[in-house]
């Protein structure tokens, strides 16, 4: 099954029940049943059925598996953000005193959950390219889990997960990739070696900018050795699954950042139609760098020439660069006429909607982070980033060259 057909058949084909093409939503907090028997083997994972929703929801459930199957993964637990993904995929293997390796390239909500966890005795040690003679040297008995994004955001680099992967298995670490703006369309993590994949559901997979989720996918391939990760241990009897086995009966569910029924059948709804959207979007960007790096402006975009990621961009990720851009305007004032001056672009702090999104990302999402940090994350001064949406591409253009002139005058 090619990709937009599986959006649409592959893993839901209407609801058995009532015949309804559509996932129902279950709006409703808890679920009974017959006897209190029969509740009390739910509970223990003995009969299978649901109970309460901060647990599980046929409606939440439904938008798990279509995502775990669209990223070549075993089973997904859906979160109520990217960042409590983010958050609890690592938290469900961590311990006080072990350390994570991350690309120092990350979504500025990532980079402050990492200084969060300082204070619980969880240290992140930042690599500012996610190659593995970079990381090697900072593997010890204290590192479990590896952390990357995929296209980092705003940074646009792009990690070859491969390489990655070969390093991290050949230590027994688990790699941890956010897929966020890559998105299966583009690539599929678990296929080239990453043992979890998460998302900020919020973005590309929901499309429509009406609901903050995330999810988290388990590959079910990584050998967890429970010297290593002895919080696992507890959940041995669920084999592969372990890792899935622990968020559900453990800190995912008694944190509670469940997904609501709602926006898991927005997220739903919004991915099948994820192919066409990305393919426009991918498709938008390209035409939309290349005309503004021919106009002389420093453009930063994956699948352009002069991207130093351009060739793993072909290799990797089939030459698609994502969605988003960012250009350097050369000074704070310029970048803000430039926002201030598009008229197709919404100003607004998210990227993934249909419509075209743009932001000074150093005053807003990386307020909070130092200015080598922000470097690190590829965030300067003069740097606008451009959430490319699904306008007609010469309105975009025009827009932009209307703006830019704008900035000249
Ligand atoms: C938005 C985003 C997040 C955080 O997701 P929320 O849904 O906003 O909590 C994490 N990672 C990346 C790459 C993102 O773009």
């Amino acid at each position: 099954m090619n990709f937009n057909t599986a959006l649409l058949h592959k893993s839901f084909s209407g609801e058995k029940q009532t015949g309804a093409t559509v996932e129902p939503i279950y709006q409703t907090s808890s679920f009974a049943h017959e006897s209190a028997q029969q509740l009390e083997k739910v509970f223990e994972n003995k009969a299978s059925g649901y109970a309460y929703t901060r647990i599980s929801n046929p409606t939440v459930s439904s938008f798990e598996k279509r995502i775990a199957s669209l990223e070549s993964g075993a089973c997904a637990v859906a979160c109520s953000s990217g960042s409590a993904a983010a958050a609890m995929s690592l938290l469900n293997i961590l311990e006080s005193g072990d350390e994570i390796i991350s690309c120092s390239a990350l979504y500025g909500g990532t980079l402050d959950l990492f200084s969060d966890l300082k204070s619980f005795g969880i240290n992140v040690r930042y690599v500012d390219d996610a190659a593995p003679s970079l990381i090697e040297p900072l593997i010890s008995d204290k590192t479990k889990a590896i952390f990357a994004e995929v296209i980092g955001n705003p940074k646009l680099n792009v990690i070859d997960i491969k390489s990655l992967a070969e390093l991290s298995h050949s230590k027994g670490i688990p790699l941890i990739i956010d897929s966020t703006t890559a998105t299966p369309y583009i690539v599929k993590p678990i296929e080239l070696g990453a043992d979890i994949v998460i998302h900020s559901s919020s973005k590309y997979i929901n499309g429509g900018g009406n609901s903050i989720s995330g999810v988290i996918i388990d590959s079910a391939k990584f050998k967890w050795d429970f010297n290593k990760h002895p919080k696992l241990k507890k959940y041995e009897r669920f084999g592969k699954l372990v890792y899935t086995a622990s968020l559900r009966n453990g800190l995912w569910r008694d944190i509670g950042c469940c997904l609501a029924p709602m926006n898991a059948f927005l997220n739903s709804v919004g991915l099948e139609t994820l192919g066409l959207r990305m393919e426009r979007c991918c498709s938008n960007s390209l035409q939309l760098a290349k005309h503004l790096e021919g106009k002389g402006l420093t453009v930063n975009y994956p699948a352009l020439e002069s991207s130093p990621y351009y060739e793993l961009t072909q290799s990797q990720l089939g030459g698609k660069g994502g969605a988003i851009l960012t250009l350097r305007m050369g000074s704070k004032e310029r970048a803000f006429k430039l926002i201030n001056s598009l008229e197709y672009a919404t100003i607004a702090s998210n990227i993934g909607d249909v419509r075209t999104l743009v932001i000074h990302p150093s005053g807003t999402l990386f307020a909070h982070s130092n200015e080598s940090a922000k470097k690190s994350a590829g965030v300067y001064d003069d740097t606008v980033r451009v959430s490319v949406g699904i306008e007609d591409i010469d309105d975009l253009i025009n827009d932009f060259d209307r703006a830019i002139e704008l900035c000249d005058k």
